[in-house]
């Protein structure tokens, strides 16, 4: 088959530009920044409705994946007109142009944030949808969109609401590299590498084992193997529908950096500070549904191998 993947040069979108070229595919990123070396890339925003169009008069797509949005959510609470341009207009400027040019397949990168401040964990795709930040807004805003969208002209879709991605490509040549960088596993790597003095934890005063925020940790290549069965299920003609992909494991901050000393055998120092703003206290994914209806197994639950390819990765990155 043959793919756009939007946002293909990121983190996530890049191992699953891997996964699809592997599996025979051919694969068109479109993305603002160079796609790997060897891969098919348009220079193109996706707000640029003349070029999308462009686009898809010159290739014969069978469904798009869309990973192009901002994630930061402290960004977005102190600039939501930056979200809501790219992650909801521009989106919508994608997927208007994807009806004209009948494409009627799509994988949407969403997110735990939907669902705001848990009420329950393991948190289910029926959990009350309540994001706490323009993030989050944004990315459910797209998926009421997809919901319309579904009804009035048959575009159907797959929104897959990740929890904390993390890890890299076991061969050491993907990863992930945001800048500026805010995410806990490659801040404890950078500590850990000496790139950094030391990582600091955001809080010791939650109501959790040892004080510390828990997170479902998932690593990247199964995110990507979720993307592909995905698009498997709408090949089927599947229905419009949303997944929770994580591992249904919480680890706290605390355990993290505990476990990236033992994998890394490096000292981590730790600087304390006070909570980040719109934090929850848990977040973990009752999964059981993309196990159940997509088939869905991951190949590397566990926290060790997530560190250990991040691991190599960060030992690798190459502006070190
Ligand atoms: N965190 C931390 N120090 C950091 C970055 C993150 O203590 O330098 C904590 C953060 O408060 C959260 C967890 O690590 O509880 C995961 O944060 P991350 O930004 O990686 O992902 P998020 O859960 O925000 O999507």
């Amino acid at each position: 088959m043959k793919f756009l993947v939007v946002g293909g040069a990121g983190y996530i979108g890049s191992h699953m530009v891997k996964h699809l070229l592997l599996a025979g595919h051919q694969v068109v990123v479109a993305d603002v920044m160079p796609a790997h070396s060897g891969v098919a890339w348009v220079n193109l925003d996706i707000a640029d409705r003349p070029a999308l169009d462009a686009l898809f008069a010159s290739h014969r797509f069978d469904a798009v994946f869309h990973f192009a949005s901002f994630i930061q959510v402290g960004e977005s609470v102190s600039d939501p007109g930056k979200y809501y341009q790219n992650n909801v207009a521009a989106t919508l400027c994608l997927l208007q142009a994807m009806i004209q040019a009948d494409v009627r397949q799509l994988v949407f990168s969403s997110t735990a944030a939907v669902y705001g401040d848990p009420q329950y964990v393991p948190i289910d795709e029926a959990h009350p949808k309540a994001p706490i930040n323009p993030y989050g807004r944004s990315k459910w805003m797209v998926e009421q969109m997809l919901e319309d969208f579904d009804r009035a002209y048959g575009l159907r879709s797959v929104c897959l609401r990740y929890f904390n991605a993390a890890g890299a490509d076991p061969d050491g040549m993907l990863g992930e590299c945001h800048e500026p960088e805010t995410h806990l596993i490659p801040l404890i790597l950078q500590a850990a590498s000496g790139r950094r003095p030391a990582v600091t934890v955001f809080g010791r005063d939650y109501s959790t084992l040892d004080g510390t925020c828990i997170r479902d940790y998932i690593h990247v290549n199964d995110l990507a193997s979720a993307h592909a069965l995905a698009i498997d299920y709408l090949q089927a003609g599947g229905a419009s529908t949303a997944f929770n992909l994580g591992n249904g494991e919480g680890f706290s901050v605390e355990q993290v950096i505990a476990a990236a000393r033992s994998v890394t055998g490096r000292s981590i120092n730790v600087i304390e500070a006070g909570r980040r703003a719109g934090d929850p206290p848990s977040l973990v994914a009752d999964a059981s549904k993309a196990r159940q209806i997509l088939g869905w197994h991951t190949q590397y639950a566990l926290l060790d191998d997530i560190l250990g390819h991040a691991w190599k990765w960060e030992q690798q990155y190459p502006w070190r």
